[in-house]
C-alpha cells in the first residue's frame, strides 16, 4: 500500500448522509445588541441562537440545545453555531483588526 493511499483513508463517526448535510448546511451569524452574536441555519425553520463569551472560562456559549446537553458532557464542546461564529470573528478580525507589526513585536 501506497502512502498516498493511505492517507485517503478517511477517519469518521458520520454517516456519508450525515457528513453532507454538515457540508451543505450553511449557518449565517450577524451580530446581536447588547453583546454576543445570532446564529442561524440558512435552511432551517429554527429559530436564531445567542451566543456569547461566558466570562469565566473566555469560551463561546450557545443557546441550542446540543450545545446545552453535550456541552455539559464534555466541556470544550462546540456546536455547529459556535464553529460558525468562531469562523465568523477570525474573518473579522484578519480584515479589520490583525495587525503584523504587534505580532512581531510580542513574539520577539
Ligand atoms: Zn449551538
Amino acid at each position: 500500500m501506497t502512502m498516498k493511499k493511505k492517507m485517503a483513508v478517511k477517519v469518521s463517526n458520520f454517516t456519508p448522509a450525515e457528513e453532507r448535510a454538515a457540508r451543505s448546511e450553511r449557518i449565517e451569524v450577524n451580530e446581536a445588541e447588547p453583546y454576543g452574536w445570532i446564529a442561524r441555519s440558512e435552511s432551517a425553520t429554527e429559530q436564531g441562537y445567542h451566543l456569547f463569551r461566558e466570562p469565566r472560562t473566555k469560551r463561546l456559549s450557545c443557546t441550542c440545545a446540543d450545545f446545552v446537553f453535550r456541552g455539559n458532557a464534555e466541556p470544550g464542546y462546540e456546536c455547529k453555531h459556535v464553529s460558525a461564529v468562531l469562523k465568523y470573528i477570525g474573518r473579522r478580525y484578519l480584515a479589520e483588526e490583525y495587525d503584523p507589526q504587534r505580532q512581531r513585536a510580542q513574539a520577539a
